[in-house]
This record gives C-alpha cells, sequence and structure tokens, in this order.
C-alpha cells in the first residue's frame, strides 16, 4: 500500500469510498487513519490506471451535474406518534422510507454494527428499518454499497439513499448517470466525528457502569425535542442518560469541535442547493400557522430540491403533517447548512490525550481548560 492514487490532502478527502468503489480492479481500500478517520490507500501493484478514481472524486472535480435549485420548504412530521418520538427530528426519514419499501424498492442508510460502528448497509423488509432510524454522530462506513446500490438500480428497483452530503455527491459521481428510480436524501450535517473518539466514550461508560452496552440513542426525546440528550441502555439493567450540555460526547462534539473529520472543516457542500432529491433536518426555531400544535416530540423540516421529492412528498402525504413554511427562516436557525464548523483548539490535544486518558475526564479536562481563558 502506498499514498493514496488521487493525491488528495487528508483535510479535504471526506472519505465518500466513491474512488474504492469505482475501482475495477480493487486497488483502492479505504482504511482508518491515527484519528479514526477512513481514507483511500492505493495498491500501485494492482492499478491498471484507467483514472476512474480520479473521474468519481467530488472533492477534486467540479460537480458535473447542474445543482439543483430549491422548490419548496416544509415543516413536517409523522403521524405516527411511535414513529415520531423514536426518530431524531420529526420521523420524516421512515415514512419515506415505509413508502419506497411499500413499492417493492428498498432503503440504504447508516446502522450501528457489532461494537458499535456505524456502517451503511441496505434493507428490503420494514422490520429491519429500526435499525437506520435515529443519527449517529460518527462517520458511517460506505464499504461497497454504492455498487449494491447500481445492480438494485439496474433490477429496476427503487432505492432510497439517506447520507451525508458528501456521500449522496459520491454515490451521484459514482452512477454517472440520472436513474428515475433513485430518491436522494441528504441532511444539515454539523460534520461526521471520528470512530475512534466515539468508541473511546463507550469504553469509558462501560468501565463506569461496568457492563456492556445494549443499545445507543443520540437525541433522545425523553425531556422533549428541544431538550434532548443521550440515552445508553446497559447489558445489565441499567441506562445513562444526559442532555447535550453534561454529555462528554456531545460537549466535545458541539461546544468544544473536537473530533470532526478535518474535511467538515471546510466542507465543500455547504449550501441550500443541493445535488439530493431531499435535505432532512431538525426545524429548530419553526413557527407554525397552529401555534398549539406540540413540536416538542420533534419537527423535521423538509427542502424538497426536485420534482421527484415533491411526489414522494405528496405520497406519503396522508401519512405525516405538513405545513409549508419558508426556507430563509430555517436557515437562519441552522447555519450550518451553509457554514462550516471551525476545528476546536484542543483538537491535536485531545487526540494526543486519548490514547491515554479517560475520554470522559479528558473532556472535563479541556473543558476546564477553556474556561480559564
Ligand atoms: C452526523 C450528523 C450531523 C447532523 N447535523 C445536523 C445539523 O447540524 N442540523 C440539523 O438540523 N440536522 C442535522 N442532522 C440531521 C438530523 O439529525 C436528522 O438525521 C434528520 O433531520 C432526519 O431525521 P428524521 O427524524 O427524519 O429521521 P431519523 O430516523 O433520525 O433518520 C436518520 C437518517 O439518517 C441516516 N444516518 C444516521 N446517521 C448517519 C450517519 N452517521 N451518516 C450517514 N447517514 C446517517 C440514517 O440512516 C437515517 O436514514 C445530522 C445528522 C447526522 C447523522
Amino acid at each position: 500500500m502506498g499514498l493514496n492514487m488521487i493525491n488528495i490532502q487528508s483535510e479535504i478527502c471526506n472519505g465518500c469510498a466513491a474512488c474504492s468503489n469505482i475501482c475495477p480492479v480493487d486497488a483502492i481500500k479505504m482504511d482508518y487513519d491515527q484519528e479514526g478517520f477512513l481514507y483511500p490507500f492505493f495498491d500501485s501493484t494492482i492499478c491498471i490506471k484507467c483514472e476512474q478514481c480520479l473521474k468519481v472524486c467530488p472533492v477534486i472535480n467540479e460537480q458535473k451535474e447542474q445543482k439543483t435549485s430549491r422548490l419548496r420548504t416544509f415543516a413536517a412530521w409523522s403521524n405516527n406518534n411511535e414513529i415520531r418520538l423514536l426518530s431524531t427530528s420529526g420521523g420524516i426519514f421512515s415514512e419515506l422510507a415505509l413508502k419506497v419499501l411499500q413499492k417493492g424498492g428498498c432503503v440504504s442508510g447508516a446502522k450501528y454494527t457489532k461494537g458499535f460502528v456505524v456502517k451503511h448497509d441496505l434493507i428490503n423488509i420494514e422490520s429491519e428499518l429500526h435499525q437506520l432510524m435515529q443519527s449517529k454522530y460518527v462517520q458511517s462506513e460506505i464499504g461497497y454499497i454504492y455498487r449494491l446500490i447500481k445492480k438494485k438500480l439496474e433490477e429496476d428497483r427503487w432505492v432510497l439513499f439517506v447520507g451525508t452530503p458528501c456521500q449522496v455527491v459520491g454515490l451521484s459521481n459514482y452512477l454517472t448517470k440520472k436513474y428515475d428510480n433513485l430518491i436522494l436524501v441528504d441532511f444539515i450535517c454539523r460534520g461526521v466525528n471520528s470512530g475512534k473518539a466515539f468508541k473511546c466514550y463507550l469504553e469509558s461508560l462501560m468501565n463506569e457502569y461496568d457492563s456492556e452496552i445494549k443499545r445507543v440513542w443520540f437525541k433522545n426525546k425523553k425531556n422533549g425535542w428541544n431538550k434532548f440528550g443521550t440515552k445508553i441502555d446497559f447489558l445489565n439493567g441499567e441506562y445513562y442518560f444526559a442532555d447535550r450540555y453534561k454529555d462528554p460526547f456531545m460537549v466535545g462534539y458541539l461546544k468544544h469541535n473536537l473530533y470532526m473529520r478535518p474535511s467538515c472543516h471546510q466542507c465543500k457542500f455547504k449550501s441550500v442547493e443541493r445535488n439530493s432529491d431531499i435535505t432532512l433536518a431538525d426545524y429548530w426555531g419553526v413557527k407554525l400557522r397552529d401555534e398549539s400544535l406540540d413540536i416538542e416530540k420533534g419537527t423535521s423540516l423538509i427542502i424538497a430540491h426536485s420534482e421527484k421529492a415533491l411526489k414522494i412528498i405528496d405520497e406519503i402525504k396522508s401519512n405525516i403533517y405538513l405545513e409549508e413554511s419558508s426556507l430563509e427562516e430555517a436557515i437562519t436557525n441552522n447555519l450550518c447548512a451553509i457554514e462550516s464548523t471551525k476545528a476546536g483548539q484542543y483538537r491535536n490535544y485531545f487526540f494526543e490525550k486519548v490514547k491515554e486518558t479517560d475520554f470522559l475526564d479528558l473532556i472535563n479536562k479541556i473543558t476546564d481548560m477553556e474556561a480559564k481563558q
């Protein structure tokens, strides 16, 4: 293994895996760096110099496709309370997924695998939908899912793909042509965190509770959507809950910006115009015509970028609350749609110390160091 062939600086590579998926001889493998992020590594002894990897990279190429322009913005949630409460925002992902599955299609999104490693998978049946639900705040491994998606599309199956904005562009570039039976969904993305930092956080909690973990549930709405917290269930029957201002993983992510992927700090895909059909997000600061409606079970922002998006929204209309809204209002409270977050001043310090320091202690120490300034 040598340097990656596409000669892309690690600060800008988003790890979308379009290059490893397109390589006809599997000369590119995604592998973890010291910080726990996946990068492409290239084996020059196998490479046939076809340069497909250079052509699909979303970072080194300007987008070939004309970016879609916004059509409509909505506030929405699932009318199914169980789905809404189990979801991160208003459960619109699940409603879209159920519709595609009912059409005989398949759905690709991120799920926890063994050891809570986050990977993209593809499901064909409703009973597997719960695995894809909820935001996992680490970068998901794409593996070779783009290849499988292409196969399904060529078999004329509907496919719903949900991923970060960079993964959506990675898939689009990999596919090279537009498919009528593909629905691309991205979300407003603050940035993805290191799987290594997440593992250290879980290990620290397992030590504290002296138990293995059964379930991780970010943005749990026990205290309401605006007061979300992290809930972790342990195999010994105990559970941990902490709100976003106290949970060390969220403090390191949202307050100190310690372990996001370097490329997220200069994300090329920040824009209200997207390559997706639909952008989902939390509708922070939502104001509905009827103020008595309960937004606290979670409210989604939907930005529909294409006619295809409007068509599927129309198809799920009877299962959701839907109210037309203004994009300007939505974005004012969610600047991550258009701006990258700067890396925290203790980012390098975190990765240096996390090898030898307990995660929870380290976050407390960094909080103290910041407070003293
Ligand atoms: C890393 C990350 C950062 C985000 N940042 C913001 C933000 O700044 N502002 C905002 O308003 N919303 C953000 N979101 C989106 C938001 O949390 C919800 O995912 C979105 O509103 C959809 O919610 P839902 O209720 O419709 O469905 P949910 O059931 O919550 O569906 C989540 C969907 O996202 C996919 N997904 C989950 N984790 C990942 C992952 N790590 N990588 C790729 N796909 C994943 C799942 O497969 C599923 O399809 C972020 C999400 C993630 C994963």
